[in-house]
C-alpha cells in the first residue's frame, strides 16, 4: 500500500495537487464497482499532471489514469499507488473548423458544442460516455463512424512527464486501439477537424443516434457498454444470444435482457460478479461456436 509516506512525499513536491487517500473507485465507473485507490490525485493543469507523472516514475509506484470510467472494471481489492484523475482538464474551444479539447472533457459535451457551432462529423459520438482521453485511448466509435475520422493532433505526455505533439498517423488508431495504449502516453489535449454544416442536419442525425442507442441498449441500468470486441465477420451480442445467455445473472451482474452485448449491474453487483460473469460467458460462448470473445472493457486493479 503506497498512503501516509508517498501521500507527505507527493504534498511536499507538489503542494498544489489535489490529493485524497482511500478514494473510493465504485463512485467513478460507470458499473459502479471497485474498490479503493491508494492516493487519487485530481491534476488542474497540465504542469500538475506532468509533475504527477514523473514523481511516480521517480519514485516507481505506478499510476493509473482514470478518464470518465465507462469502460472500466475496478478490481474489488482497488488500485495500489497513484490513481490520476483527469476530469478537471476539460475545456472546449473553437479555432475555425477545429475543435480542441481537454482530455477530461466528456465526448459527448464536445459533440454538443461542435452542434452548437454548426461543425460536423462528431455527430456519431454523441452517446458514448467516455471522456477525450478515454476516447483516444480506446479510438472510441459508434453507427460507422470512430475518432480517428475527425482527429488531427493530440498533445500528450510520455510515462516519464515527457510532452508530445502527435500527429495523426503518429496515433496508428485502429479498431478500439492506438498508440495511446500501446505506448502508454497520457492524452492531455485533442484537436479535431470538422466541417461547416447545417445546424439543423446536424441535430437531426444525433436526435436519430440518441433514439437507436436508447431503443437498443440498457441504459437504465450501470454498465460498461459492450463488454466484448466484436469478433471479425460476427457480432458478440447475437453469440450471446444464441447461446442461450441473455438473462444470466451471477450475484447482482446480469447479462441484459436488452442488450446481450452488454452486462448490467441489476443488484449491488461486485467486480468480482462482473468477471466471473465475463469468463461464463466467453466459456459458453467458447464451447457452442468456437469463436473466444476479447474483451473490449479494460480490468484493472487487484483482487480483494
Ligand atoms: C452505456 C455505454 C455505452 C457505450 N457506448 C460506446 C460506443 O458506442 N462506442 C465506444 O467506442 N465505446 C462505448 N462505450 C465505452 C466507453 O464509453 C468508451 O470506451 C470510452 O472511450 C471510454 O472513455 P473513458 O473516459 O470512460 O475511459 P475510462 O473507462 O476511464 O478508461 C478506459 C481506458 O482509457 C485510459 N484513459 C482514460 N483517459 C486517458 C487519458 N487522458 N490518457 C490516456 N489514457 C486514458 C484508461 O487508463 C483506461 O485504460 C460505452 C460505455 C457505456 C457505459
Amino acid at each position: 500500500m503506497y498512503t501516509t509516506q508517498t501521500m507527505e512525499q507527493l504534498k511536499q513536491e507538489i503542494p498544489t495537487l489535489i490529493i485524497k487517500t482511500e478514494e473510493d473507485l465504485a463512485a467513478y465507473t460507470f458499473t459502479k464497482t471497485g474498490g479503493k485507490a491508494d492516493l487519487f490525485v485530481m491534476p488542474t493543469s497540465h504542469d500538475l499532471a506532468a509533475k504527477t507523472i514523473a514523481f511516480a516514475h521517480t519514485n516507481q509506484i505506478p499510476l493509473t489514469i482514470l478518464g470518465n470510467g465507462s469502460n472500466l472494471i475496478i478490481k474489488d481489492g482497488g488500485i495500489r499507488g497513484i490513481v490520476m484523475y483527469l476530469d478537471a482538464l476539460h475545456a472546449i474551444k473553437r479555432e475555425g473548423t477545429r475543435i480542441i479539447a481537454g482530455c477530461g472533457a466528456k465526448i459527448i459535451d464536445v459533440s454538443r458544442f461542435a452542434l452548437e457551432e454548426s461543425l460536423s462529423g462528431l455527430e456519431f459520438a454523441c452517446g458514448i460516455p467516455g471522456s477525450v482521453g478515454g476516447a483516444l485511448y480506446m479510438n472510441a466509435g459508434a453507427y460507422g463512424g470512430e475518432i480517428s475520422d475527425v482527429l488531427i493532433e493530440a498533445t500528450v505526455l510520455t510515462a516519464t512527464g515527457e510532452l508530445l505533439h502527435l500527429q495523426k498517423d503518429q496515433l496508428e488508431a485502429r479498431y478500439r486501439k492506438s498508440s495511446i495504449a500501446d505506448k502508454h502516453y497520457i492524452v492531455l489535449e485533442a484537436v479535431f477537424e470538422l466541417e461547416l454544416a447545417d445546424k439543423m442536419q446536424i441535430r437531426l442525425k444525433m436526435d436519430e443516434l440518441t433514439e437507436m442507442r436508447e431503443s437498443k441498449q440498457p441504459l437504465e441500468y450501470p454498465s460498461c457498454g459492450s463488454v466484448f470486441k466484436r469478433p471479425p465477420g460476427h457480432f458478440a451480442g447475437k453469440l450471446i444470444q444464441e447461446a442461450g445467455l441473455q438473462g444470466y445473472q451471477i450475484g447482482g451482474a446480469q447479462v441484459s435482457k436488452k442488450h446481450a452485448g452488454f452486462i448490467v449491474n441489476i443488484d449491488h453487483a461486485t467486480a468480482t460478479d462482473y468477471m466471473n460473469l465475463i469468463e461464463h460467458v466467453q466459456k459458453t460462448v467458447f464451447e457452442q461456436s468456437g469463436i473466444l470473445l476479447e474483451t473490449e472493457v479494460k480490468i484493472i486493479g487487484e483482487d480483494k
